[in-house]
């Protein structure tokens, strides 16, 4: 960060930080479709490149409307750095192998993205970094799993599907006291909604893909924390390896950014009424959402979120058929697994997202066969629900 944003609220974060205005004066922030820059000496273009000078030298790794976004994410998350990627997973990619190496080990909450268990399994595992998984909410889980070369603690908290919340501050407190990193992914609520670095989280992971779009038009990511392990090793492994944000997306995030908190209120107003409504019905077993008294960890979700997010789950009696009558018997919410949009999507986790856990893995994680997730978007409230009805109550 160039500037200190400490005065700032989110609101005024979201929409003035990091835009440097250039001699033309414009007042929003432009889009540089420019591959290299041009240096008016040799010594200047040396400087740069030896870092004794500051300025653009090739947007693989400096592009300023990439770095309009990273200073407005980094001043919204209240970390010091923040490194743009091309995805989210990039994003996980970066920081795992900025951060690790050959023999190490993360301690993993159990429900993540399903990509990332593929990222961490697969392809970690192949250069020798190996995962353990615990349940979330299970702060002695956690503990017991740490071994000697355990290097990471890693957290989605609120879980996917079925919104299981984590203690982030008791987390950071366990990593924080073995010499392990805390990283959080924070795609679910977003600044806007838990600042997990205020509550001791080392690193931030973003799929900027979902609710900093918003509107589901472009891929990207982004690592936030401090500028030793994010600002230096995160970034050197960007510079080298080119997981890199286009500027036109950085810029499409940018104005995502500006109505962030606006949007993250009103998904989790919708998702709450949502959530209640659905727990009124017959055909309806069990709602999980964190805005809801029945939540195991109502309390600590209202300690540590603003409000509880745009994504919710049900449980359906009768079954993957039920569930699946539920799902075409909707007219007007999208079938995708994707979320974070303006349009209310909805998704069997057990038969996609999900489906390629085992039966003892499903089990574990909650994702039952009539189990249906909603990420729950901003259309009126009514058409939402009265959508969902007609395959609940027909
Ligand atoms: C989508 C998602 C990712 C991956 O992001 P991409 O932009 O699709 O690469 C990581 N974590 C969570 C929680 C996600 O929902």
């Amino acid at each position: 960060m160039t500037e200190s944003y400490d005065d700032w609220g989110m609101a005024t974060r979201a929409i003035r930080a990091g835009h440097n205005r250039t001699g033309e004066g414009e007042h929003s922030e432009p889009i540089f479709t420019t591959s290299s820059f041009v240096f008016n000496s040799a010594a200047e273009a040396a400087a740069r490149f030896s870092g004794d000078a500051p300025g653009n030298i090739y947007s693989r790794f400096t592009n300023p409307t990439v770095a309009c976004f990273e200073e407005r994410l980094a001043a919204m998350e209240g970390g010091a750095s923040c490194v743009a990627t091309s995805s989210g997973m990039a994003a996980i990619l970066a920081t795992c192998m900025a951060l690790l190496k050959s023999g190490d080990h993360i301690v993993s909450s159990r429900s993540i993205f399903g990509t990332t268990n593929v990222l961490f399994n697969k392809f970690m595992a192949k250069m020798g970094v190996t995962t353990s998984y615990v349940a979330l909410s299970n702060l002695s889980d956690w503990e017991a799993a740490i071994r000697p070369e355990t290097r990471i603690l890693y957290a989605e908290t609120p879980s996917n599907p079925i919104t299981e919340v984590g203690d982030i501050a008791a987390l950071a407190a366990l990593a924080h006291s073995r010499g392990l990193i805390l990283v959080v992914d924070n795609c679910f609520c977003t600044p806007a909604l838990q600042q997990p670095l205020a509550l001791g989280a080392d690193i931030v992971i973003h799929s900027a893909t979902k609710y900093l779009d918003g509107q589901g038009r472009c891929v990207g990511g982004a690592v936030v924390g401090d500028s030793k392990l994010v600002g230096e090793e995160v970034f050197g492994f960007l510079r080298s390896a080119g997981v890199t944000m286009s500027p036109f997306n950085a810029w499409v995030f940018l104005k995502g950014l500006e109505t962030l908190h606006l949007r993250m209120k009103a998904h989790s107003e919708n998702a709450l009424a949502l959530a209640l409504w659905l727990e009124q019905q017959e055909a309806v077993e069990r709602v999980h959402y964190p805005g809801l008294k029945s939540h195991p960890q109502y309390e600590l979700a209202a300690r540590q979120q603003q409000s509880a997010g745009g994504i919710v789950s049900f449980v359906v009696k009768g079954g993957r058929e039920q569930a699946w009558k539920v799902i075409d018997s909707t007219r007007m919410l999208s079938i995708t697994a994707n979320l974070g949009d303006t349009k209310t999507t909805i998704t069997h986790p057990a038969s996609t997202t999900h489906g390629r856990l085992t039966d003892e893995e499903k089990q574990a994680a909650g994702i039952e066969e009539g189990l249906i997730r909603i990420a729950v978007g901003l259309e009126a409230f009514d058409d939402i629900q009265r959508d969902l009805q007609s395959g609940l109550i027909g």
